[in-house]
């Protein structure tokens, strides 16, 4: 026989945990592919889940401001960290305003344990598809099918597969009609065309750099890796990236002009780690000697560190990026509620939106904020 519950959340996840937190009725399920809850949390901030940020604005998003600013507002980083350290959990902040678990993930796994020990969670269960039958949705999974009053798609994005990503909530959106604007990889890495190859010699150094991509400039680490270049400010730079050119200034605190009457070797004063400065020179066929023995078309070969502009090839792509860009169009979806404005009773929450944060605990913060919304408006 069937099962029938009053409501379906597609995903434990961030969203779909805290949703399942917030809700008092009993007689809800929880569905995930995983054996366990909230995967990607316990892999997220490297371990530690970058849960919040102490600085949170809709521009810190990608997507329809005026719709981010409706949903944070109701339930924001203060709100979030207020409704955690009632639960035991006080987050510790770092650098950027980042928001980290004291130890370990698993501390804000075990709130959400806590929380929905009176729901049910169907494990190791793959949703293949929603229809809506009269007033029931059918949700067919791999293990027998759920009748629902109401569906909550909590069932993120395309990124990290390996952990359970698929595409099941674009899905669900698109066979109810709804527009899924354009999905790509964020919060992702770089690979490079075989002029920047000899990036992928320097991998494992990290420096600080500022990049510049469509009048958007981003600073912070930038790591040489094995594929091209990674870290958090190529990260945060893959959100505004649409297959043109990037700039980056490797000197970001440096003025070239200031350099000019030293009588130090200029791989020396460049401020970069040896083996980068030496193979940027190669790269630039910059002899490295005495500062004030380069002549002014050497000064101006260097100038290239400030602006190194170059198209990258591609990103390392969904298998590694942090999130996808894209997903259900947001005018189509109440604010007020997070239903959908198509189908009544439909949910969406989190990463299915067409709303991507910034590196920085945003994108948790909103898979929060958007439960909070639904919570509110679901019963
Ligand atoms: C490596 C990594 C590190 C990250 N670190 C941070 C961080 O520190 N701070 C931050 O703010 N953000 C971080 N993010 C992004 C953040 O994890 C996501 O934006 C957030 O988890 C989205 O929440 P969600 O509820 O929408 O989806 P998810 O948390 O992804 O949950 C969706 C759930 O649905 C399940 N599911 C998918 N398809 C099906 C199906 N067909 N049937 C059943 N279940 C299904 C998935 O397995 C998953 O458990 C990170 C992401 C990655 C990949």
């Amino acid at each position: 026989m069937n099962r029938e519950v009053d409501i379906a959340i597609i995903g434990a996840g961030a969203s779909g945990l805290m949703l399942s937190s917030l809700l008092d009725n009993k007689n809800i399920v929880l569905i995930d592919n995983n054996a366990k809850i909230g995967s990607k949390i316990l892999i997220s901030g490297g371990g530690k889940c970058n849960v919040t940020n102490g600085k949170v604005k809709p521009n810190n998003y990608l997507g329809e401001q005026r719709f981010i600013r409706n949903i944070i507002k109701r339930f924001d980083q203060h709100d979030l960290l207020k409704w955690l350290a009632v639960r035991g959990l006080t987050p510790i902040p770092r650098s950027r305003n980042q928001y980290f678990c004291e130890n370990s993930a698993k501390e804000l796994i075990d709130v959400f344990k806590r929380e929905t020990s009176a729901k049910t969670y169907l494990l190791n269960r793959v949703v293949q598809t929603v229809d809506k039958e009269k007033d029931f949705f059918k949700i067919k999974t791999n293990k027998g099918t759920i009748l629902a009053k109401k569906v909550v798609v909590a069932s993120g994005g395309l990124s990290f597969p390996k952990i359970g990503a698929t595409s099941i909530g674009y899905d669900i959106a698109k066979s109810f009609g709804h527009t899924i604007n354009t999905l790509c990889a964020g919060l992702v890495g770089f690979t490079v065309q075989p002029e920047q190859f000899f990036f992928k010699e320097l991998s494992g150094i990290a420096i600080d750099v500022k990049i510049t991509i469509d009048k958007k400039e981003v600073e912070g680490a930038l790591l040489f890796a094995h594929k091209g270049i990674s870290g958090p400010a190529v990260l945060d730079a893959s959100l505004y990236w649409n297959k043109g050119k990037i700039s980056i200034d490797f000197l970001p605190s440096l003025r070239i002009d200031s350099l000019k009457s030293s009588k130090k070797h200029i791989s020396k004063i460049l401020g970069l780690p040896n083996r980068v400065a030496k193979r940027f020179l190669e790269a630039l066929n910059i002899e490295d000697k005495s500062a004030n023995k380069l002549t002014p078309e050497v000064w101006m070969k260097l100038e290239v560190l400030k602006n190194y502009s170059f198209s990258p090839a591609g990103t390392f792509g969904y298998s590694k990026a942090e999130v996808t860009k894209g997903g259900v169009a947001t005018d189509e979806i109440d604010a007020s509620s997070m239903m959908s404005k198509k189908v009544d009773n439909l949910y969406f929450l989190g990463e299915v939106l067409d709303v991507t944060g910034e590196l920085g605990g945003y994108n948790f913060q909103w898979a929060f904020s958007t439960a909070f919304v639904c919570a509110k408006g679901i019963n």
